[in-house]
C-alpha cells in the first residue's frame, strides 16, 4: 500500500503501484502555524493546474463541467478518473457527497465516443429508484454535450414507457437491480454492447436484498467489461463480489487517512436542513452568530453565485470569490472584505485557498466538503494564531455519513443543533439591542438629545418614549423576521451501522445547547422491530417493492430498512422499533403490486 500524497494532506489512498497515482494532482495543506503567517491573497487560479483537463476528459465533458461551474475535481474524482480512463476495475470506498457519481459518469461518458445511441454501453445499478432518477440526471448533465441518451429504469415507474425509450437507442442504462433484471428477461435490455457495470451504493444494494439480483446481472453480461463498484461501507459479502466479478480492481478509500485537524479553538457545529431550506437557514444563523467575518464554501461558481445574490437580497453585505473571476475582480472583494464593507464572502475552494484574513471569525460549509481534509483546510480559515473561531456546516439528512468520517479523522465532535426557531432569533435580536444600547448608555454625549426628549415628555412618560425608541433603533438596525419556521429534521439524520454519529459527547466549551436526537438507537445499530406481510414471492414481491412501499409511505430512508426475507406466502421486514406502528399504519393504507396486504407486528 502506498500512499499517493504528501504527509501533510492525506487524499485519498491507492493501493495499486501504478504512475498515474504520482500524477494525481494534489494541493499542499497550508500551513497551520499561522502566528508568523503575512496575510496572504487567495494565489492566481492555474485552470490547467487544478481543473479536469488534466484528466484527459473529452472537450464535450470539460466544457459541462465548466459550465456547472465545478472548478477542480473532488479527491475521489481526481483518484479514480485516470484509471478508469484507462479501463480498470475500481472498488470504492465513497459516501454521498464525495462526488462520487460524477467520479463514474464522466468516464462512462468519455466511453460515448461520438456513435450514435443504440445499445447501452454502460450499466449503472443503484438501489433506489430515488438514486436512479439522480444519477440520470447528473449523467444527462455531463454528456449533454454528446447528446447522451441516459434511461432510469425502476420500479414503480409503468414498464411500457421504459420499454419505449430503450428502444428508441441509449448510452447508459441506470437502474434499480430488479427492474434491470426484468428488462434482461424481457430482451429488452441489451448487454451485448456493455463496456463497463457500475454497481453504486453496493451495500445499501445489499441491505436491500439485492445481492442475488446483482449476481445475475453480472453474470448476463456476456462478455469481458469494466466493472465499478461503490459502496460506503466494505462488508465481506461487497469484497466476495468483488473477487469474483473483478479482475485486479484498483482500491480507493476517501475515507482513509490521518488529518491532522489544529482546530482546537474552533467551534464546529451542524446543522440539519433540507437544500431549499439552506438560504433561510444560514440567514437565521449568521443572525444569531453575528459574526465579524464569515467566509462561506460553496461547491461551485454557479452556487457561489446565486448564494451571493440571495444573501445580498436578505440584506447581507455579500461578495463572490471564484476562479471565473480575474484577478483585479479578487482583489477588489478581498480588500472589501478587509476593510468591513463586505460581511460574508462566498467561495470555492479554488478560490480561497491560502486566504487569511484577520477579520474571520466564521466559515460556513454550505454543504459538507467532499473529503474530510477539505473540511480540515476550510476551518483552518478561521481560529488562525490562538484566535477563537466557529465552523458551520449545512448537511443534507443523507449527507450525515460524511460528517461522521469527518468527526472520526479530525478526532474532534460536530455538534448537531437545532435552526434557530423564529422566537430564538427575536430572542437574539432584542439581547443585541439591549447589548447596543448599554453601549450607548455609557456615552458622554447623551445630554445633546434633551431637546428630543423634552419635546416629547408632554406627550408620553419617558418609559413609553424609551420604548419608541428602542423599537426604531431595533427595526433600523435591521432586525426583521421572516415570517415561516424553517422545518428541523435534524432527527432524521440517517444513522450510521454502528449506531454512532456527529455530536458525540457535550457540545465544546462556548457552543450553544446541543439538542437532543435520537440517532443513536433504530435501525442497523440499535433494537430492530419486524413487520409482517402477507404477501411473498407467490405475489411477484420482491425486496425493492417493499423497500420502495415504506420509503414511499413513511419517512424511513432506504439504509433504516431492513432485513427483509420474502417467503413464498409472506414477508418480514425490519424497521427500526420505535417506527414498526408508523409503518404498519402507513402499509394498512397502501397497496403492494395492486395488492392490499395483512400488516401486523412480527413476533415470533
Ligand atoms: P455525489 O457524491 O456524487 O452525490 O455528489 C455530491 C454533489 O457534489 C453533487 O451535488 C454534485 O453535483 C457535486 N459535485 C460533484 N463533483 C463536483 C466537483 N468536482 N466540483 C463541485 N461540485 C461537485
Amino acid at each position: 500500500m502506498r500512499d499517493t500524497v504528501s504527509d501533510t494532506n492525506t487524499e485519498a489512498h491507492t493501493d495499486v503501484d501504478s504512475d498515474a497515482a504520482t500524477n494525481v494532482a494534489t494541493e499542499t495543506a497550508p500551513t497551520e502555524t499561522a502566528a508568523a503567517e503575512p496575510a496572504a491573497e487567495p494565489a492566481a487560479i492555474d485552470p490547467a493546474e487544478t481543473g479536469f483537463s488534466a484528466l484527459g476528459l473529452r472537450p464535450e465533458l470539460l466544457k459541462a463541467l465548466d459550465d456547472l461551474g465545478y472548478e477542480e475535481p473532488t479527491p475521489i474524482q481526481r483518484e479514480t478518473i485516470p484509471y478508469l480512463m484507462a479501463g480498470k476495475d475500481l472498488l470504492g470506498q465513497a459516501a454521498t457527497g464525495t462526488g462520487k457519481t460524477a467520479a463514474f459518469a464522466l468516464p462512462a461518458l468519455h466511453l460515448i465516443d461520438g456513435r450514435a445511441a443504440s445499445k447501452p454501453i454502460a450499466l449503472v445499478l443503484v438501489p433506489t429508484r430515488e438514486l436512479a432518477m439522480q444519477v440520470s440526471e447528473a449523467f444527462f448533465r455531463y454528456g449533454k454535450d454528446l447528446n447522451a441518451k441516459c434511461v432510469p429504469v425502476y420500479g414503480g415507474q409503468p414498464i411500457f414507457r421504459q420499454l419505449q425509450a430503450l428502444d428508441r437507442g441509449v448510452h447508459i442504462v441506470v437502474g434499480t437491480p430488479g427492474r434491470v433484471i426484468d428488462h434482461i428477461g424481457r430482451g429488452s435490455l441489451n448487454l451485448d454492447g456493455i463496456k463497463m457495470v457500475v454497481l453504486d451504493e453496493a451495500d445499501e444494494m445489499l441491505d436491500m436484498g439485492f445481492a442475488d439480483d446483482i449476481e445475475s446481472i453480472l453474470e448476463s453480461v456476456p462478455h469481458a467489461h469494466q466493472t465499478v463498484l461503490f459502496s460506503a461501507t466494505m462488508p465481506p459479502r461487497i469484497n466476495s463480489i468483488a473477487k469474483r466479478y473483478q479482475t485486479d480492481p484498483v482500491k480507493i478509500n476517501v475515507v482513509r487517512g490521518d488529518t491532522k485537524a489544529s482546530a482546537g479553538k474552533v467551534r464546529q457545529c451542524a446543522y440539519v436542513v433540507q437544500r431549499n431550506h439552506k438560504p433561510a437557514a444560514l440567514g437565521r444563523i449568521l443572525d444569531i452568530e453575528s459574526p465579524g467575518g464569515a467566509l462561506v464554501f460553496c461547491r461551485t461558481r454557479t452556487e457561489v453565485d446565486q448564494l451571493t445574490e440571495t444573501m445580498n437580497a436578505r440584506g447581507y453585505r455579500a461578495e463572490a470569490l471564484h476562479g471565473g473571476m480575474d484577478q483585479a475582480q479578487r482583489d477588489r472583494v478581498m480588500s472589501r472584505l478587509r476593510d468591513g464593507t463586505a460581511e460574508l464572502l462566498v467561495a470555492t475552494d479554488v478560490a480561497a485557498r491560502g486566504l487569511d484574513v484577520d477579520t474571520l471569525t466564521h466559515v460556513v460549509n454550505y454543504d459538507v466538503p467532499s473529503a474530510p481534509e477539505s473540511y480540515v483546510h476550510r476551518i483552518g480559515r478561521v481560529g488562525r494564531a490562538g484566535r477563537e473561531g466557529v465552523a458551520i456546516t449545512l448537511a443534507e439528512p443523507r449527507e450525515q455519513r460524511l460528517l461522521a468520517n469527518i468527526e472520526r479523522l479530525t478526532k474532534q465532535a460536530i455538534t448537531i443543533e437545532k435552526v434557530p426557531s423564529i422566537a430564538d432569533l427575536r430572542a437574539a435580536q432584542l439581547e443585541q439591542t439591549v447589548a447596543s444600547i448599554r453601549e450607548s448608555l455609557a456615552a458622554d454625549d447623551l445630554d445633546d438629545f434633551y431637546p428630543v426628549l423634552n419635546a416629547l415628555s408632554g406627550e408620553a412618560n419617558p418609559q413609553r418614549i424609551a420604548l419608541a425608541a428602542i423599537r426604531l433603533f431595533h427595526e433600523l438596525a435591521g432586525n426583521v423576521v421572516d415570517e415561516t419556521e424553517i422545518p428541523d429534521i435534524s432527527h432524521r439524520m440517517e444513522r450510521r451501522p454502528d449506531g454512532g454519529g456527529a455530536s458525540a459527547g457535550p457540545g465544546r466549551p462556548g457552543s450553544k445547547p446541543q439538542r437532543g436526537n435520537d440517532r443513536g438507537g433504530g435501525d442497523k445499530g440499535g433494537t430492530t422491530g419486524f413487520v409482517y406481510i402477507s404477501l411473498g414471492r407467490a405475489a411477484g414481491i420482491r425486496p425493492g417493492d417493499l423497500v420502495g412501499a415504506i420509503a414511499n409511505e413513511t419517512d424511513l430512508v432506504g439504509r433504516e430498512i431492513g432485513p427483509i426475507k420474502i417467503t413464498e406466502k409472506f414477508a418480514v421486514v425490519g424497521v427500526p422499533d420505535r417506527s414498526v406502528d408508523k409503518v404498519i399504519g402507513a402499509l394498512k393504507l397502501t397497496t403492494i403490486k395492486g395488492k392490499k396486504p395483512t400488516v401486523r407486528r412480527y413476533t415470533d
